[in-house]
């Protein structure tokens, strides 16, 4: 038998995105005239660290407009003008009970989701700075590749955190060893006023000039 692996011979490596790769794997029978090809999605953990690329156009461009940081698992809407792109967790989470545009509300129909595979390709070989660059780390590495190196950096903070690092401190000592310090006193007193009663109270648009009025 052959196997072809994406188009190529088997004995290769498939370079994996940072959300989903489609590998197609396809096998010919010994003469070659009967071949089956299998798809294999292979998705990669998210990694809960917040990521920082070198080029700012780049943290632009790959941010995810709900989380607020890098798109994983790149879906677009389709025939959203402009193009809304957002990281599959988080757009499959609001959209879980009403199947709307989060942007717009404009309904979203049959197959809304486009998966953006170029763009994980792209955005998984763009530069990122290590994850442990505020420790000192200078290593600027392929988006794809940071996993493994954050694993192995060498400014990556300790597992295990040696708590007499806080306990031992004045800081802690002052405020921590004694419960009686944690205790803290608060002196509360309430003042209510009458717009703010009348804020609460006042319904619809046209309220709003008799609230100034009363002011
Ligand atoms: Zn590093």
């Amino acid at each position: 038998m052959q196997v072809t692996v994406k188009e190529a011979c088997s004995s290769g490596f498939v370079r994996l995105n940072v959300g989903d790769t489609l590998v197609t794997v396809k096998v010919s029978s010994p003469d070659g005239t009967n071949s089956q090809v299998y798809t294999i999605m292979i998705t990669r953990e998210q990694i809960p660290l917040a990521v920082t690329f070198c080029e700012m156009k780049d943290q632009m461009e790959f941010e995810c407009p709900v989380s607020l940081s890098a798109l994983y698992r790149p879906v677009s809407i389709n025939q959203s003008d402009p193009k809304a792109i957002f990281s599959a967790p988080y757009i499959d989470m609001l959209t879980r009970r009403s199947k709307v545009h989060p942007f717009t509300d404009r309904p979203l129909g049959d197959s809304w989701k486009v998966p953006e595979g170029q763009l994980d390709k792209r955005m998984s070989s763009t530069s990122v700075k290590c994850f442990f660059a505020h420790r000192g780390c200078k290593s600027v590495l392929k988006l794809a590749e940071i996993g493994a190196h954050a694993k192995d950096c060498p400014n990556r903070p300790p597992v295990n955190l040696d708590t007499k690092e806080v306990t031992e401190t004045n800081w802690y000592k002052k405020h921590f060893t004694s419960s009686r310090n944690l205790e803290i006193e608060t002196k509360h007193s309430l003042q209510v006023r009458n717009w703010e009663k009348r804020l609460q109270t006042a319904v619809g648009r046209g309220q709003y000039r008799r609230l100034v009025q009363s002011c």
